[in-house]
């Protein structure tokens, strides 16, 4: 998940909105059958024999620091994995790493995709510790882990010899924590590859089909600045700032009980150099998240419409500079075309085979925080499904509990078998 985004905060984005449609039967393409057949029996059977083996690559790939746009390292080594699976493999312009294990025809193409990347300055400690069985590391929840549960499904589907009607194609994405830039690259530069997309991000036993919208922003106020002693009366960005933030939390937003609503929060101030003299420079950061597209574009225009008033009223310059703009994918009800795909209940069907329990009448949930949600806003059918139990993501004493990466990576097996369709 690119970012800090809680449960919580999720479920009151989408009150009420996993209920719709609750008590319908949707299609879905995974059956027990799928998981009985030989091949994929003996696929999940060489998850659980290998399962040590995962858990030495997956610190492996957690130690190697790769803060987003420094995933070079983490590239070559997913790259030569890929190669010894004998996957048709290509690193393109960005960045992504990409595996396609060709099916023997006439199947649709699903994507899955783990980003590569974490938010850890590259001079963070990455060595893994182990205590009261769990894993400690920074970016060994988020999401190195999904990195080692992807190269182990394919290996398990290879080693087994599932063969599938469409191609899969396991992609190693970069800078999902900058805006999803690595997966809104490859989307864009491959129109029409995919004709499903499955995120492996979050924690296990979730499915996300929908795309929650996310503005990052700096706010700037500009002005010449002063001494103190000739500052009377002029022109200050502080204040200018200062206003627009009281402003800001005067937009009245949707009620936390109300179908779809909206959170903005100012995050991060600075300015000003010396105690004597006003600010020449004045900033702050705005998050702005929602599911509805058009309540995006309302708020952050409300937003910056008061950061122009008070600077306009100020006398002092105003820009606002993107950090990153991820787009919402709709609301509860625009996505019911979306919630009817079989890729959500397959998702939903091969959680519930594996023994996770899920939340009565939230087992698919339309939001989401991922890779998946640069599918969603194209309109390509997208899921996002977790990679283990852990938690503190983003801060350095992430951690992450094994066993629970086998059930994940089993998830990916299945999801191959039903969503690319086995081929006998
Ligand atoms: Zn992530």
């Amino acid at each position: 998940m690119h970012r800090a985004v809680s449960v919580t905060l999720l479920s009151a984005l989408v009150t009420c909105a996993a209920a719709v449609g609750a008590q319908t039967k949707y299609p879905s393409k995974f059956s027990p059958q799928i998981a009985e057949t030989r091949e994929v029996k003996e696929a999940l059977a060489y998850l659980d024999e290998k399962f040590t083996d995962q858990v030495a690559e997956w610190i492996t790939i957690t130690e190697i620091p790769a803060k987003s746009t420094f995933e070079q390292k983490r590239g070559e080594y997913v790259k030569g994995e890929f190669q010894k699976l004998g996957l048709e493999v290509s690193v393109d312009e960005i960045g992504n790493v990409i595996g396609r294990r060709k099916g023997a025809g006439g199947g649709p193409t699903v994507v899955f995709a783990a980003h590569m990347d974490t938010v850890h300055p590259m001079d963070t400690d990455v060595r893994v510790t182990k205590k009261d069985g769990r894993l400690y590391a920074p970016g060994i929840f988020d999401n190195s882990a999904s990195v080692a549960n992807m190269l182990q499904a394919a290996r398990a589907l290879d080693a087994a010899k599932v063969k599938t009607k469409g191609d899969v194609l396991f992609i190693a994405t970069v800078q999902e924590e900058l805006g999803l830039n690595g997966m809104n690259h490859w989307l864009d530069k491959n129109p029409g590859k995919a004709d499903m997309v499955v995120a492996l991000d979050g924690g296990l036993g979730a499915v996300n089909y929908g795309a929650l919208g996310i503005y990052w922003s700096w706010m700037r106020f500009h002005g010449e600045g002063s001494h103190t002693v000739s500052s009377r009366g002029k022109p200050h960005p502080g204040r200018a700032a200062a206003q627009c933030i009281l402003d800001i939390y005067t937009i009245p937003l949707p009620g936390q009980d109300e179908a779809v609503t909206a959170v903005y929060n100012v995050g991060m101030l600075e300015g000003g150099k010396v105690v004597n003299a006003i600010p020449q420079d004045v900033s702050f950061t705005v998050d702005l998240r929602t599911v509805d597209p058009e309540l995006l574009t309302k708020l952050d225009a409300a937003i910056v419409g008061k950061c122009e008033a008070a600077a306009k009223k100020e006398g002092v310059e105003f820009k606002r500079e993107w950090i990153q703009k991820s787009e919402a994918g709709g609301r509860p009800e625009q996505l019911q075309d979306r919630r009817a795909h079989p890729i959500v209940q397959t998702g939903v069907d091969v959680l519930t085979y594996l023994g996770v329990k899920l939340q009565p009448g939230r087992e698919a949930v339309p939001t989401g925080s991922t890779d998946a949600n640069a599918a969603v806003v194209r309109r390509i059918p997208a899921i996002a499904v977790g990679r283990a139990n852990g938690g503190n993501q983003h801060t350095i004493s992430e951690w992450a509990e094994p066993e629970s990466a086998k059930i994940a990576t089993k998830q990916i097996v299945l999801l191959a078998a039903s969503l690319a369709e086995l081929s006998r």
